[in-house]
């Protein structure tokens, strides 16, 4: 209803919580944005005047940066939407700190990129990036995998992409039966040891019994322990952390990821030298991996992140998910 002589605004004016998942420069004083809002899902704006040393967005504009934001729908159906505020509310200044949280924040946003389509709203994939990126920037190193796997199961069931871990995935019996017969008959203590108890198939679809799984391409073996922590944490149930364990369980998401999204996470590459060289110990106890390609991620890569970790004066700026790069917040960059 409008007032007459009033002014009425010519499109939608929408105010919700989102993170910054890139900022690309578009001119001289201008950013394409793309944030990943909780009520309108993926959206792609233009934030003008943000790259102005006084800019409406005080330089807030940084992937990873949840905030406030304010924009305009487009007007034209080919056009932009448009930013007019984003008011930080938690910059996560603990990923600008640590690459290890760093590097596992910026695959959270590749994540969230990657499985969401613009203007589809998911409230639960919101929520579970932000909690992820909060415990990234601010909790324990030791739990860090943990609050990666727990973000990357959310997400997965956001998606509608849950995998199944309860039960066998091609048969729907018992992963690990109870009565084991013929040559797999083996007392309890024994087959909890033995990493070939049951297998866990991205293309299938999740966790395969023995008989199932056992030759089937892609398939990874896993331990009885392993597959339980998995379905504890995707049920959010309370889990103690166990950074090898965590990356473990976090290797296989990334394979079902991987199998889903028709390639490997960008980030994927970039966490394993770091993961690595933090735990050389880690990788392999838990999971076997059969059958499958180890094939390289495509699409270039800017920056190793070693190169980032020898100069820790400088701002770190690994790619971002799709390409931009991640800035020091609130604006201090020259230009
Ligand atoms: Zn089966």
């Amino acid at each position: 209803m409008s007032v007459p002589g009033a002014r009425v605004p010519p499109v939608a004016i929408h105010r919700t919580d989102a993170i910054v998942l890139r900022a690309i420069d578009y001119s001289e004083t201008s950013l394409i944005v793309w944030l990943y809002t909780r009520d309108h899902g993926r959206v792609h704006l233009i934030a003008k005047g943000a790259r102005r040393a006084r800019s409406p967005f005080e330089g807030a504009l940084e992937p990873l940066v949840r905030g406030e934001l304010v924009f305009y729908r487009k007007a034209k159906p080919d056009g932009l939407d448009i930013a007019k505020e984003f008011d930080p509310v938690d910059l996560h200044l603990g990923l600008r700190a640590d690459l290890a949280r760093l590097h596992r924040g910026v695959y959270v946003g590749e994540l969230l990129t990657e499985l969401s389509e613009p203007d589809v709203a998911s409230p639960e994939a919101f929520d579970a990036a932000a909690e992820a990126l909060g415990h990234l920037a601010r909790g324990s190193h030791d739990a860090l995998e943990q609050a990666l796997v727990g973000c990357q199961l959310r997400l997965l069931a956001a998606s509608g992409l849950r995998p199944v871990l309860d039960r066998c995935a091609r048969c729907g019996g018992p992963v690990f039966p109870e009565a084991p017969a013929g040559r797999d008959a083996r007392p309890a203590q024994e087959r909890d040891r033995r990493a070939d108890d049951a297998w866990f198939g991205p293309a299938q679809g999740g966790a395969l019994c023995l008989e199932h799984g056992r030759g089937e391409s892609g398939a990874t073996a896993v331990s009885r322990p392993l597959l339980r922590r998995l379905l504890a944490t995707a049920l959010g149930r309370r889990v103690a952390p166990d950074p090898a364990a965590d990356l473990e369980v976090r290797r296989l998401l990334d394979q079902f990821l991987a199998w889903h999204l028709g390639r490997e996470g960008r980030m994927v590459r970039w966490l394993r030298p770091v993961t690595e060289q933090a735990r050389p110990e880690a990788g392999g106890a838990g999971t076997r991996r059969r059958g499958a390609s180890t094939s390289a991620p495509r699409g270039p890569v800017d920056r190793r992140p070693e190169a980032l970790a020898g100069s820790p004066s400088r701002s770190p700026s690994p790619a971002a998910p799709g390409g931009s790069t991640v800035r020091p917040p609130l604006g201090r960059r020259a230009r």
